[in-house]
């Protein structure tokens, strides 16, 4: 069955919890054990000092190292991307730094693409550094022979441990090729060393991508944006290899940051939803991405189905790596900053906020808000403008969204 058949009952046993078709809330910090030996069996498990018995779970402990409630989402959320295991997190930027943290070390070096998100980026740029780690970064459109080029000019290829990709990228829609991305690891992989690729993969959600198909090791998400869906919590999430999952729970456990049970409730609730928000919100942009390619007050419409041969590589990487073409759409329009602000005051549906992936329509301006940290000159080079609009297209009628965006361009235009 496909996954969207699996949302309201994979991983839940009913007879477990009073019948009750919903799992209920375990709003516990810590689980009674039957009898000591079996506490024991339980530690001996969590603490790996064993391994497990064929069929055996691993039991309920502490709700900092499992809680029935992450687990059943954690399960759910596997089938999405076909993984093996899953982490959930407290936010996005926990699970993110938390791959960092444990698949770094001093003196090591980082290999990541770029634009990344804001969070990211100062991490990997602020606080690593702190930690001895070093990192170098390519730009969207350079070929794998540029990169492999950038990682030996930095004299730490040798201590290459981790890739860390971002695609599409935010706000351009630009893509990074997976695949090549993991070619490049395997490159620089001597001596049996392995060099994992982690992708963020919140800009397309667990539904239009998935990397692991792609040979990435680990895969990403700020569950904040398309799988929590309602802007209504901050969580994060991790999948990949069983392997990789245990290492990234373990220290998870020490880090304490995994989410609580009510994030369990709210993310089980909005996963039943997933499929036919995203669905919509794929129709909807394609509407919308229409309306703005053929506006006379638009400039340029950045889109992924905008892309055609005439774009070579990125054309041959969105049909092999991406299932449709989104739910985020930029747009330069003409003017400059004054049409763009014009533009966001005027809106009367669409709210004026940052973030993304959610049931309501969004709309913001990277270079004055979440793109004000990158550096002006590469701001340019990614053709982040003072003109450029970022929206998140929600799930709305169509045609609403569009009567709102004409009837702002129009005020922003006379403006
Ligand atoms: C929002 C976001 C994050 C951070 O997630 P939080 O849940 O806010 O911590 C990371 N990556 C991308 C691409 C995002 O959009």
């Amino acid at each position: 069955m496909r996954p969207e058949s699996l949302m309201m009952s994979f991983g839940y046993k009913p007879e477990l919890s009073e019948g009750a078709i919903k799992s209920p809330i375990f709003q516990t910090s810590t689980f009674v054990f039957k009898s000591a030996e079996e506490g024991k069996a339980f530690f001996e498990v969590a603490y790996g000092h064993r391994k497990k018995n064929e069929g055996e779970e691993l039991g309920l402990i502490y709700s900092r190292i499992n809680n029935p409630d992450l687990e059943i989402l954690e399960n759910r959320l596997t089938l999405w991307d076909e993984a093996e295991e899953c982490a959930v997190f407290e936010s996005g930027m926990s699970a993110i730094t938390t791959v960092l943290l444990e698949f770094l070390k001093p003196g090591d070096l980082l290999l990541t693409s770029t634009p990344l998100y804001g969070g990211s980026d100062h991490f990997i740029k602020k606080i690593l550094p702190k930690f001895g780690i070093d990192y170098v970064s390519f730009k969207v459109g350079q070929t794998k022979e540029e990169i492999i080029e950038i990682v030996n000019q930095s004299g730490k290829a040798d201590k290459l441990a981790l890739i860390f990709i971002e695609t599409p990228a935010n706000p351009t829609n630009d893509l990074v090729d997976i695949r090549g991305s993991k070619e490049i690891a395997n490159y620089f992989a001597k001596d049996g060393k392995q060099i994992y690729l982690a992708v963020d993969n919140t800009y397309m959600g667990p539904v239009w991508q998935h990397p692991l198909k792609h040979n990435a090791d680990l895969v990403l998400y700020s569950a904040t944006k398309y799988i929590g869906g309602h802007s209504d919590v901050i969580a994060g999430a991790c999948l990949g290899s069983k392997e990789l999952i245990t290492r990234v729970k373990g220290l998870r456990t020490f880090l304490g940051n995994m989410a609580g049970p009510w994030t369990g409730l709210l993310l089980r609730r909005s996963l039943e939803s997933l499929k036919v928000r995203m669905d919509t919100q794929a129709m909807n942009a394609e509407k919308v991405a229409a309306f703005l390619n053929s506006n006379q007050h638009v400039e340029k419409v950045y889109y992924l189905g905008n892309l055609t041969e005439k774009d070579g590589a990125q054309f041959e990487i969105r049909n092999r790596q991406c299932n449709t073409n989104g739910g985020m759409i930029s747009f330069d329009i003409k003017g400059c900053e004054k049409e763009a602000f014009a533009f966001l005051n005027s809106l009367k549906l669409i709210k004026l906020a940052v973030s993304l992936g959610s049931t309501e329509s969004l709309a913001e301006h990277p270079a004055t808000m979440t793109h004000v940290d990158v550096d002006p000159e590469h701001r340019k080079l990614l053709s982040i403008t003072e003109k450029m609009i970022r929206l998140s297209i929600g799930v709305e009628y169509y045609n609403d969204i569009i009567d709102d965006i004409n009837q702002a361009i129009e005020i922003a235009v006379l403006s």
